[in-house]
Formats: structure tokens, sequence, C-alpha cells
């Protein structure tokens, strides 16, 4: 007899709609989405509410960053009949559960969240010091645990926030019976990709190589790229461990080929016009199939709005079901 395949674990994740998406975007989350999507019933939202808690001041843009995302994720093969892709904004679910998970947050948690205080000092001219934002990671429980997610992939930074949700979690289900299970942090390794100038490449640097860059611009932006400083001559041998270039090998190139290129700049054997080039190869062949989806997507953008509806659709059906059950639990 065939014993029943356990269900698959869920998965939810999501991206602020605030500009495409880079090369360290692919490689820090994207690039282990379209992994997990043949693993578990991935959700990934594109989480408008969020983006709005910092961008409220640019509110009209988020349906076009919003639509950028939606390609930059179907060209790097995130597939809609392999996951739900959805807009946060577009399961008002998520808002009553926002607010209902509220009532139980002390708001001496949400002040100790580590990236609060600091955002609120780096980004002084967006006003921050308001409502939404001190509540995003109410909003951010509110937008796991509505999936019932068993698995949050996150990078160290974000840790905390997942563990404010199982907080919350315990607390919600303490008081009005067990309803929602305590999602994990699924800690997935980050590598640093720095960006043209060296320092992490970040949109707010000015520093990115975005996805839908083409091919010239890509070439534009590694060419003058900062390298190794101990390289100052082409006979000078370097450290590829030290050299912002290398962090794009250790991404995009095969080890074999990554580790000729490291001898090679140890023993100053290739000059960093060269070394790059090896990178602008490898980068290419990656990114060919990517442009190749991203012009037949461009070409009907009306499938772009298609796919997310389903999507949205799908999402709604399952925050329904848990929304259903959470006013029952609270008498509603
Ligand atoms: S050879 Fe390559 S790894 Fe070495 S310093 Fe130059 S660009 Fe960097």
């Amino acid at each position: 007899m065939n014993a029943t395949p356990a269900p698959r674990k869920t998965v939810l994740s999501g991206v602020r709609p605030t500009g495409p998406l880079h090369l360290g975007n692919y490689v820090g989350a994207l690039r282990n989405w379209v992994k997990f999507q043949d693993l578990y019933r991935c959700f990934y939202a594109i989480v408008t509410w969020h983006a709005l808690s910092s961008e409220y001041m640019n509110a009209k843009a988020i349906k076009g960053w919003s639509f950028e995302i939606a390609v930059d994720w179907l060209s790097v093969g995130l597939d809609p009949d392999k996951c739900v892709l959805f807009v946060q904004s577009e399961v008002k679910e998520h808002a009553e559960l926002h607010l209902l998970l509220s009532m139980v947050t002390p708001l001496p948690w949400l002040e100790r969240v580590p990236t609060y205080k600091e955002q609120l000092k780096e980004l002084q001219e967006k006003e921050l010091n308001t409502y939404g934002f001190l509540g995003y990671p109410v909003l951010q429980a509110a937008d796991i645990v509505i999936y019932k997610a068993d698995y949050v992939p996150v990078g160290e930074d974000q840790a905390a926030h997942v563990e404010l949700t199982r907080e919350i979690v315990r607390r919600f289900n303490r008081i009005f019976g067990p309803i929602f299970p305590e999602p994990q942090t699924m800690l997935t390794e980050i590598p640093r990709l720095a960006g043209t100038d060296g320092r992490k490449m970040s949109k707010s640097y000015g520093n990115a190589v975005y996805l839908k860059d083409s091919a010239e611009t890509i070439r534009q932006k590694i060419m003058p790229m900062v390298t190794d400083t101990r390289r100052v001559r082409r006979s000078d041998p370097g450290e590829p461990d030290d050299c912002p270039v290398f962090t794009l090998h250790k991404a995009f190139v095969p080890k074999d080929k990554q580790d000729e290129i490291a001898r090679g700049c140890r023993t100053a054997g290739i000059g960093c016009r060269d070394c790059k080039g090896v990178v602008l190869e490898h980068l290419f062949r990656f990114l060919e199939p990517v442009w190749e989806r991203r012009r037949r997507f461009e070409e009907h953008p009306e499938k772009i709005w298609e796919i997310l509806e389903a999507g949205n659709v799908q999402a709604r059906r399952v925050a329904q079901a848990t929304m259903a059950e959470v006013r029952d639990a609270l008498g509603f």
C-alpha cells in the first residue's frame, strides 16, 4: 500500500516594492526561493503595505514598483505553477490579523527590535516616527502566520523579527487557544555581494547591478569597479578575499574557475581587466535566460497582472480560512 506523502511544509517570504531588484537580492534571497518552490509550498508576497511604512510620501509609485518586482521574479525563474506570487495589500485579511495581533503585542517588544532604532536614525529624512513603522514587525507576523508558515527564510539581521513573531504567536495562542504554529527561522547563508564601489550592494548606495540592466550597462558598471588596492600595477600580486570583484566570482563563477582566478590574482598571473572579463562572461551566461524570460513578459504586461491576480486569489483562500478560525476563537 502506498503511504500518503506528508504535506509539504509552508514557506513565506516577501519583498518590499521600493524599486527594481539587483544581483545582491538574487544571491541573498531569490536564488533560494527558486530552489524552495520545488521543495515547499511557497507563498511569496510583494509587501506593498511594508513599502508604504517608509514610502508613504511616494505611495503612487508603489504599484509600478510592484510590477517591476513581479517581472524580476518571473525572469529569474519563479514559476506561478509551483508557488503563489501575490500582492499583500490585495489580501485584506493581512490587515485584519495585523490589527488583532497588535492588541496582544506589548509596546516594549516593538521598541526593542534592533532594526527599529537603527532605521529611525538612518532614514531620518523620511519621518518614520509613526505608528505604522513601529508596528511593522506585527504586520510581518500577520503575513507569516496567516499562512501558518513553518519556515521563514531570512538572513541573520532579520532573525529577530521572526523571533518576535514567535513571541506574539505564543501570547496569542495562550489567550485565545492554539491556532498558529510557531514559525521557524530558516537561516540562509547570505553571501556578501559587493557593489561597484566596494561597499555592500544596495540600491540606496547607488552601487547596484540590476537584474534588468543590459549587457552594456553591466559592462560599464563592472569594468571600472574597485579591486584589491594592493594591485596598483599589473605585476603586483593581490588577495582575492579582499577584492570586491571576487565576491561576484564567488556568486557566479564555477568553483574550479574561481580557484584558478584566485591563484592568478595571488601570483599576478592575471590582470584585473581579464579577471573582470571572466566575471562578465559568467554573469552574462547566468543572465541570458533571465533576459529572455524578461523580454517575453515585457511584451505581454497584462500577463503579469493576471499572474499576480491568480496568486491573490490563492492566497486569499488560505488567509480567509485562517481568519474564520481566528474570529471564531475570539467569539466574533
Ligand atoms: S585579479 Fe581579480 S580578484 Fe584579483 S584584485 Fe584584480 S579583480 Fe580582484
